[in-house]
């Protein structure tokens, strides 16, 4: 496998020779017992029976190695490097019917610390400038195997979506002096035509140009850079675990399937790193998750996903999912 860069778009695409099957392997990989069907456990939590309610372990088919260096080479104009990085599964409950918003407020903040854990960890290796945090919820999505997981990779690439945002953001800043982000969540809230849910430390809206039908953004109020920064307490992942857990939910009632993605900061400490390119990183970025909602009725493919068609206004969505009852949804 290498990795490949498009000249003109910028976009790094992972280029393989045919794909790679799963190992033959007998039962689920992630259930507890099959801990030898994966090759190791970085991370594990111990839950109240013994046993782990989170584990994390390097992905069975993974897009990405850790071993060895990067390797970077030119072809005239263009760019290549080997496919180094790491490519984890975090198995987010022993459960491997439960999908993660039916998880207890406990477990979703496990599975939380246990994403702070490993960016901290993966962010620590100077080959490394980003480190994705995501998850694909149901078939549509992608998801594969059934056994609910969240995935993490660290690359020495800085993805292209994150770049654009990068530099809009610091944009934004060097004009204004304020973080784009937090002046958003502001307006949002103080509007309350887009937000589906917030209190004093976490927002959930629709964006204005909502890409999907019944896309939100989750973030917090108080301006935050870095996700692992951010989350480092156990209140505040137990309070964020409950707010995303009651987001996942009211989601739940018009799509089964989902993509969510974090985004935080880049790896500043990376090798090669210009560090005037982040000078103002701290202030100019704010974390978030994106929840991309895959619906089959609305998918109208178009134009290789450079414009996004979207048949519900985001106004009309968040009204949807702002009425969504979670009390009767939780003790149903
Ligand atoms: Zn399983
Ligand atoms: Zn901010
Ligand atoms: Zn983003």
């Amino acid at each position: 496998m290498q990795i490949r860069k498009d000249p003109i778009s910028l976009n790094w695409v992972i280029q393989e020779d045919g794909e790679t099957t799963w190992p033959n392997l007998k039962g689920c990989p992630y259930c507890p017992g099959q801990e030898a069907l994966t090759p190791q456990t970085i991370y594990s939590h111990t839950g109240a029976l013994g046993g782990w309610d989170v584990r994390v372990t390097p992905h069975l088919r993974p897009l990405y190695r850790i071993e060895g260096d990067v390797q970077r080479s030119g072809e005239g104009v263009y760019d290549r490097m080997r496919n180094l990085g790491a490519h984890e599964v975090v198995i987010e409950n022993p459960d491997h019917r439960l999908r993660l918003s039916h998880l207890s407020d406990e477990n979703i903040a496990q599975v939380v610390r246990a994403f702070v854990s490993r960016i901290v960890d993966l962010k620590k290796d100077r080959r490394f400038r980003y480190v994705s945090v995501f998850r694909n919820q149901g078939k549509l999505a992608g998801q594969d195997p059934d056994h609910p997981h969240s995935q993490i990779t660290a690359t020495p690439f800085i993805p292209r979506r994150i770049v654009y945002e990068l530099r809009s953001l610091q944009r934004y800043f060097s004009v204004k002096e304020r973080c784009l982000i937090c002046d958003i969540a502001q307006q949002e809230i103080a509007k309350q035509e887009r937000t589906v849910e917030w209190d004093d430390e976490f927002v959930a809206y629709c964006p204005f140009a909502s890409r999907v039908p019944y896309e939100m953004w989750i973030l917090p109020v108080n301006h935050g850079c870095a996700f692992e920064e951010d989350m480092i307490t156990w209140e505040r992942q137990l309070h964020f675990a409950r707010f995303l857990k009651s987001v996942l939910l009211r989601l739940e009632t018009v799509a089964q399937d989902y993509h969510l993605v974090l985004h935080t900061t880049p790896n500043s400490t990376a090798k090669f790193e210009r560090s005037d390119l982040w000078r103002t990183l701290r202030d100019d970025f704010h974390w978030h998750f994106e929840l991309v909602p895959v619906r089959l009725s609305t998918a109208r493919s178009y134009f290789l996903k450079e414009v996004y068609y979207n048949s519900v206004l985001p106004e009309r969505a968040a009204e949807e999912l702002r009425k969504v009852n979670i009390e009767e949804l939780t003790h149903a």
